[in-house]
């Protein structure tokens, strides 16, 4: 009984998110005829590569997509913001520019998001939005209006399309599946419930596994390589498989479809410790703490090393015990605190620090940041040293260049936010390298940086991160068929989305409708029109904060997929 499965209605344009899915991999397996979905949307429609947000990280690529802006007009960076606060404040606060779903609700369409990574805290919006990544434990406060929530309840009480399982488990397709089924399934309900015209949902799973497996099945910058019959491949074809179930449920032939993802995927095989290097060539330093009493440093550096080469031993032999182990978590984090606070940096020492994963460099200038130091006439010349430094690093096997070029965050990023963003980016020239500093979340996982003997160090066990290669695809009336793209940067989603709901463009947009992908009758028929800019969204950041227990929670999910 086909009418069993119809909605009332069914969106004019319903956007797929799969977080973390790689254009070579999904090229890969799509090849391989084990994505017929995507591979046939592809047919019918246009696809190619997105180009993530430098870094190419979940918060500052999915609050990218939503507003059509840079991080330089969004404010979002990072996980955390540059000035030093903790993880209390949702990203989804932190966002100061309006989302394309608030600003088509303002414009009367029905709009409902399910499972976007960071949209916690919710915006009111005509339809419904259900938050994903980022958004805290099962609660009320994760979807809005209340029926939405009643929509998950009824769902079931496995709802946690957002919260990946341990890393200390072995993920397991069933615990994937489950996932993965309730991303078409709450979909359905939530649109039976609650009509829209534009929907969008996002599959999380991809990301997790490929965090999670990517190390052991595929070889460091080798796609071709990737186990076809692993866990992340069979992860694809599930999600693949749902795709076409959302397809055949909520889409009808007047249906725009999108799929977009926020990054990719890589194998990490070099780590490259910004940080020992800053700290040799006193561009900053530890406080006394650690700079003082070698005695002191020798015994908070034996105790946090002990800790933490327990508890790895511990997680190795005890695989499926980390509910059992949690309390030990505890005293392990304890102990890194301790350490850490014997490793905060003397900003009155300090003129630049590295940030983050990508190699994001800050400076601590007088008068824009809070301990700052430097006067505005050294700011070239520590540019220079800086990027002279960096630009000298070899990779310790091959002899190549790390980094490719170091640019200026004026150039990368811009808007009213810039300054609050990294002033230069070391680029590494291959996404096996993985930057490393202390100032990336709470720094926990990343003690004794200055210990360390080498700046830049080959794993012996190779690991997991991200690339800068997403995916991007749209069909329906006004796509044209089999074309293929060049990349689109993230920023192009919202003009293109606008420009098919035939909607103005606001002028402020960092992007344009990718009109390669248009089909010629409706390129004639319907000139690009641009319009005013959006109004901007209130200061949410007063009224939401993490609670400590939210904190904790969270930090275990970040934790779990091995960003902390
Ligand atoms: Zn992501």
């Amino acid at each position: 009984m086909p009418g069993m499965l119809d909605l009332p209605e069914k969106p004019r344009l319903l956007v797929i998110g799969i977080d973390g899915a790689d254009y070579r991999i999904t090229d890969g397996l799509m090849r391989r005829g084990r994505l017929s979905n995507l591979a046939t949307l592809a047919e019918r429609g246009a696809w190619g590569p997105a180009r993530s947000t430098i870094p190419p990280l979940t918060p500052a690529a999915w609050t990218t997509i939503m507003t059509g802006k840079n991080p330089g007009k969004h404010g979002v960076f990072d996980f955390l913001p540059m000035n030093g606060d903790p993880l209390d404040v949702p990203v989804g606060s932190r966002r100061r520019a309006t989302t394309l779903w608030r600003a088509l609700s303002d414009a009367g369409y029905r709009v409902g998001t399910f499972n976007l990574p960071v949209t916690y805290p919710t915006e009111p919006l005509s339809g419904f939005q259900v938050a994903g990544f980022m958004a805290p434990a099962f609660n009320p406060a994760i979807a809005t209006p209340a029926r939405a929530f009643e929509v998950l309840r009824e769902a079931g009480q496995g709802y946690a399309p957002f919260a990946p399982p341990d890393r200390t488990e072995k993920l397991e397709e069933r615990q994937l599946r489950d996932r993965i089924d309730l991303v078409p399934l709450v979909s359905r309900r939530l649109l039976s419930a609650i009509p829209c015209d534009v929907f969008m949902a996002n599959f999380q799973v991809v990301d997790w596994v490929q965090h999670s497996a990517i190390a052991s099945e595929m070889k460091p910058g080798d796609v071709d390589s990737l186990d076809p019959d692993g866990l992340i491949a069979r992860t694809y074809q599930l999600v693949d498989d749902r795709i076409g179930v959302m397809l055949r449920e909520l889409a009808s032939p007047d249906t725009h479809v999108m799929v977009i993802s926020d990054h990719g995927t890589a194998v990490v095989d070099r780590v490259v410790n910004l940080e020992k290097l800053f700290l040799d060539e006193g561009l900053m330093a530890y406080t006394s703490a650690s700079t003082g009493g070698a005695g002191a440093i020798g015994a908070g550096r034996r105790r946090a090393r002990a800790s933490l080469a327990a508890w790895g031993v511990l997680k190795r032999l005890l695989p499926g015990a980390a509910a059992r182990l949690r309390p030990l978590a505890g005293r392990v984090r304890d102990r890194l605190a301790e350490y850490q606070d014997d490793a905060r940096v003397d900003w009155s020492r300090t003129a630049a620090a590295p940030w983050g994963l990508y190699g994001q460099v800050r400076f601590n200038v007088r008068g824009r940041d809070p301990e700052g130091i430097l006067p505005a006439e050294q700011l070239p010349g520590l540019r220079d040293r800086i990027i002279e430094l960096v630009l000298r690093l070899r990779d310790p096997v091959t002899r190549e260049p790390i980094y490719d070029e170091v640019r200026d965050g004026r150039e990368v990023y811009s808007g009213p936010y810039v300054s609050d963003g990294p002033d230069l980016v070391c680029v590494p020239r291959d996404d096996r390298y993985l930057t490393i500093s202390g100032r990336m979340f709470r720094g926990t996982s990343l003690p004794l940086l200055d210990a360390q003997s080498e700046i830049v160090v080959p794993l012996d066990k190779p690991r997991d991160f991200h690339s800068a290669r997403g995916i991007f695809g749209m069909a329906g009336p006004a796509i044209e068929a089999g074309v293929r793209l060049p990349p689109v940067d993230l920023v192009d989603f919202v003009p293109t989305a606008l420009y098919l709901l035939n909607q103005p463009i606001p002028e402020d947009m960092d992007g344009y409708p990718v009109l390669e992908g248009v089909a010629a009758p409706t390129r004639t028929s319907r000139p690009i029109r641009w319009g005013e800019p959006w109004p901007l969204p209130e200061a949410r950041l007063a009224a939401c904060a993490y609670t400590p227990e939210e904190q904790r929670e969270l930090e275990e999910q970040l934790v779990a997929l091995g960003y902390i």
